[in-house]
């Protein structure tokens, strides 16, 4: 099966990214198609240094080859370096209701954070979005609870283009992981976790020992001192359960035993102990792949070659269906 998924070069890649769609990236390239994208074109959206960006997108293509994507097996690659994604982008604009746009809960999140920049591209977000799925004739999106409306809108824009000019794109679906598809920041636990906040909020793959340790144990909780699972009424512990049943695979119920009656800091401590633990092979990885610089732009001018050739021969259908030539 195709597989297309992406990450925006914003802030550093977080625990919640990992577990919500890196994770299942790995797993996926064993029996499929994967084509992972770093999405550049759509952190634009969002206030960022220009002369920062070739940098964060450099990170961004190590912390896919640390976390274990296999470019042997998996195209890795640039948005902005296939100029068919802005294409498609906008002739599929032509099927997307606005009104639809306006009722998706990241443009409504985002417009709030950005209040002075609501451009018109933090609108078409989603519009872009499908672009990058439809182009590569995708049949599975592995991402994270926040991003399933806008799987879901792909749809409908696919059906609404295959209606009016005729099949031509395959239907996408969604691909959640059981545990961990929504991690919540460690500031405020009601919101999901994001690496265009401050990095406090998160734990970054590459978080120093020290670091994780000091963010866990500031990380918010909820009152009462008890280690249970309730998201409504303790969802600070809820949250730093969710993340230890997901890099530990025990089960919640069996964690909840473990620390009964021991309090939220010996929680915390062990929480930072596994996280550290199971975070040091990324940690190494890095170190490692900042040396290689060459082997870096070879693998990315790979993709984008392997990308390519997919992205053309979909809009050479696309353009025919729609009358142009
Ligand atoms: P930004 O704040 O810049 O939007 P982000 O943390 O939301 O950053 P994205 O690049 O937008 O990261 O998303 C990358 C992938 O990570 C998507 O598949 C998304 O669904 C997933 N993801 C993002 N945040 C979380 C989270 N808190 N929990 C689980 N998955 C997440
Ligand atoms: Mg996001």
């Amino acid at each position: 099966m195709r597989v297309f998924s992406g990450i925006q070069p914003t802030g550093e890649i977080h625990i919640g990214n990992y577990l919500g769609a890196i994770r299942q990236w790995i797993e996926l390239q064993a029996t499929n198609e994967c084509i992972f994208c770093i999405v550049d074109l759509h952190s634009l959206t969002s206030p960022y240094p220009p002369s920062e960006l070739q940098k964060r997108i450099r990170e961004k293509a190590i912390a896919y080859l640390a976390a274990g994507v296999d470019p042997e097996k998996s195209i890795i690659f640039v948005q902005s370096q296939v100029r068919e994604h802005t294409e498609l982008c906008w002739l599929l604009s032509v099927v997307t209701p606005v009104g639809d746009l306006q009722r998706m809960t990241q443009f409504k999140e985002k417009a709030k954070k950005y209040k002075k920049n609501v451009n018109a591209g933090l609108l078409n977000y989603p519009i872009l979005m499908a672009a990058d799925i439809l182009l590569y004739e995708t049949e599975i999106v592995p991402v994270g609870q926040d991003q399933i409306q806008h799987v879901e809108l792909t749809r409908e824009i696919a059906r609404r283009f295959n209606k009016r000019f005729g099949q031509t794109f395959k239907m996408p679906k969604a691909f959640l992981p059981k545990k961990g598809a929504k991690i919540y920041s460690l500031e405020n636990p009601t919101k999901k976790m994001s690496k265009s906040d401050p990095p406090h909020t998160y734990i970054s793959l590459f978080d120093s020992p020290q670091s994780i340790k000091k963010k866990i144990m500031a990380a918010k909780t909820d009152s009462g001192k008890e280690i249970k699972y309730n998201i409504n009424s303790k969802p600070g512990i809820s949250n730093l359960l969710t993340i230890y049943s997901s890099f530990s695979n025990i089960p919640i119920k069996e964690i909840e035993r473990e620390f009964k009656g021991k309090g939220y800091q010996v929680f915390k401590e062990k929480l930072a102990q596994l996280l550290i633990e199971k975070l040091e092979p990324f940690r190494r990885k890095k170190k490692e792949l900042e040396t290689r610089k060459d082997y870096l732009q070879n693998v990315l001018a790979d993709g984008r070659k392997r990308a390519q050739v997919i992205a053309k021969e979909t809009m050479k259908k696309v353009r025919k269906q729609m009358g142009l030539n």
